[in-house]
């Protein structure tokens, strides 16, 4: 995430100027020079203020350090920041502080919302945009509703709560906040909620979600659907790391992958070579260099325990802006 987009600031000035020098020389010859002028460059100024609030207000939260509790937290849960070195470390803790300020966090059914909720949610953001400062989860709402757990397509909780988060185009994010301190107190296991319901917005598309991250370059869609085909099928053959959940759907392939990608990136870059490659060369990151973990060990443990699907009902809305080329390495 970036302070200002140099496009956006440039678009700004032009917006101000044509607007303000338009509506200027029609209110000159209305009331003469000074008046029109005055009228001309006032509202240029005030399209040019507001078009500047939005960077103004993160250059400010820029310029202030993450608490240490809260980088004591990121260190503890989240072994791609603990991976990372000082300046990667700064840029990270910048984004979580982004992403807070710019969120509301509700608590639904009694549900307190403490800092380790908001910060869950918001070190998931931070994670995925990492290698990609230029991006933005634009096609979310602002605001992240927790549940106490489970809920149903009615948002109540009970025997037929089946989903443990949600995504809404344009709305807000649902999830269950026992899944998502569930997601983090182990990061090696696979299962993140937090990263499975973001990696849905970058999935949207004006007609909702079709499985190809709208970020994509164009180009590498075609290579994107031929992998996840391959994918399913080994899924379906019992022979993916990735659980079943995937096979359902598109969209549920790219975002269950997403999480195997980040918590468990040894195992799939050894198991599933091209789907790691074309995820690494989307966020352009590479956390299996960073993450350093025991995944052998944790893929022993998972097997072993009860196999419990995280199930939602798949995304609903939309990220615009593309870029992100699956079959070229990043700079090449
Ligand atoms: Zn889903």
């Amino acid at each position: 995430m970036r302070i200002a987009e140099p496009s956006s600031l440039v678009f700004g000035a032009l917006l101000a100027v044509i607007g303000g020098g338009a509506v200027g020389f029609v209110a000159v010859q209305a009331l003469g020079g000074l008046a029109g002028t005055g009228i001309g460059l006032a509202l240029g100024a005030a399209v040019m203020l507001l078009r500047l609030r939005g960077p103004w207000q993160r250059w400010r939260v820029a310029r202030r350090a993450l608490a240490p509790r809260r980088q004591r937290w990121l260190q503890r849960h989240v072994p791609f920041y603990a991976g990372l070195d000082e300046g990667g470390r700064r840029r990270f803790e910048r984004d979580v502080q982004f992403f807070l300020g710019e969120h509301t966090f509700e608590g639904v059914d009694g549900v307190a919302v403490d800092d380790e909720l908001r910060l869950a949610v918001a070190a998931g953001a931070a994670l995925m945009l990492h290698g990609r400062p230029g991006w933005e989860l634009r096609g979310a709402g602002r605001s992240v509703l927790f549940y106490p757990g489970a809920f149903d397509d009615d948002y109540h909780g009970g025997d037929y709560a089946a989903f443990d988060g949600m995504a809404h185009q344009q709305g807000p994010v649902l999830l269950s906040a026992r899944a998502v301190r569930n997601s983090w107190a182990d990061p090696g296991d696979g299962q993140n909620v937090v990263l499975h319901e973001l990696a849905h917005l970058f999935d949207f598309q004006n007609e909702g979600a079709d499985g190809v991250p709208s970020l994509m370059a164009p180009a590498s869609e075609g290579a994107w659907r031929d992998l996840v085909r391959r994918e399913t099928a080994r899924i379906r053959r019992g022979d993916s790391m990735l659980r079943d959940y995937a096979a359902s759907a598109p969209s549920e392939f790219f975002a269950v992958a997403v999480e195997a990608f980040f918590e468990r990136p040894a195992s799939m870059q050894r198991r599933h070579a091209a789907l790691y490659d074309a995820l690494h060369n989307f966020f352009n990151l590479d956390p299996a260099s960073l993450v350093e973990r025991g995944d052998a060990e944790n893929e022993k443990r998972r097997r072993q325990t009860t196999h419990q699907q995280q199930r939602d009902d798949g995304p609903r809305g939309a990220v615009r802006e593309t870029g992100g080329d699956i079959t070229t390495p990043p700079g090449a």
